[in-house]
């Protein structure tokens, strides 16, 4: 589990998340959503170990958050991320996308890392191109790479940055079922204000406004019964 507590985070003089407490679960895909500008990539970087925030604590299976260098790689093992722009090694293969970290993180020599990363490439449906560089991809393709990469290392949860910005409406859903077959092992929380895809992936939604969770509900409640008047119209405002 991740456990948010107390959360302050301010950049100069601006407080940007305000005491933001949150818990994710394993095997559950959480979506943090609301308007630009209010704090969910904040969030997500904290949760990470990149920012410094001034009050509050993150655990990750009771691993605490701490900035000295052996605790911040031993508890960034617990995360995976993918960035919107993905963060492929662009001189790299998508094989070796898969292997290099695998050997580098993981020490595996580099017959049991291909094994591997070609079980991860049949799931991920990238088989045919495995010999590719990232330029010869797809958005949609390129970012499978990134979650194939991330999940070679095996982590408790997987962190993906509005994920729907590098796809066609057509591969939405088949998106969203492979999002639904990580779960099965891995947390997933999901930065995005597309909320038809969040309404369709999500089994929880934080809505953040202004710094602030301000409502937190399943799926199903949220969309169909809001609590606050925020929540009300922001859903107005941008389901279509
Ligand atoms: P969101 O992801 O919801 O769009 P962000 O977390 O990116 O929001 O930003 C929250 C607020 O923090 C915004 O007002 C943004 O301008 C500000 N901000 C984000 N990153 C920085 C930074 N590195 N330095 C200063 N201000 C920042």
């Amino acid at each position: 589990m991740i456990k948010v507590k107390n959360l302050d985070k301010s950049y100069s003089n601006v407080q940007v998340l305000k005491d933001v407490s949150v818990e994710f679960k394993k095997k559950q895909i959480s979506s943090i959503i609301g308007p630009s500008g209010t704090g969910k990539s904040t969030l997500l970087r904290c949760i990470l170990g990149l920012e410094s925030f001034e009050n509050g604590s993150i655990t990750v299976n009771d691993k605490q958050l701490e900035f000295e260098t052996n605790k911040l790689l031993d508890y960034r093992q617990e995360l995976g991320v993918v960035f919107q722009d993905f963060h492929l090694f662009k001189h790299m293969t998508v094989l070796k996308n898969i292997t290099y970290s695998l050997e580098k993180v993981k020490n595996l020599k580099e017959k049991e890392a291909s094994d591997l990363a070609h079980v991860l490439l049949e799931q991920f449906s990238l088989l045919d191109q495995t010999d590719k560089y990232p330029s010869q991809l797809s958005g949609g393709q390129r970012q499978r790479v990134a979650i194939a990469r991330s999940l070679a290392l095996n982590p408790s949860f997987l962190l993906l940055d509005e994920p729907t910005s590098a796809l066609d409406a057509d591969t939405v859903l088949e998106f969203v079922l492979l999002l639904r077959e990580i779960k099965k092992t891995t947390g997933i929380i999901i930065i995005t204000h597309d909320l038809n895809f969040a309404k369709r992936v999500s089994d929880e939604i934080y809505l953040m406004d202004q710094g602030q969770i301000v409502e937190h509900q399943s799926t199903e409640q949220f969309f169909d019964s809001p609590i606050t008047e925020i929540a009300k119209r922001y859903i107005e405002s941008q389901i279509v």
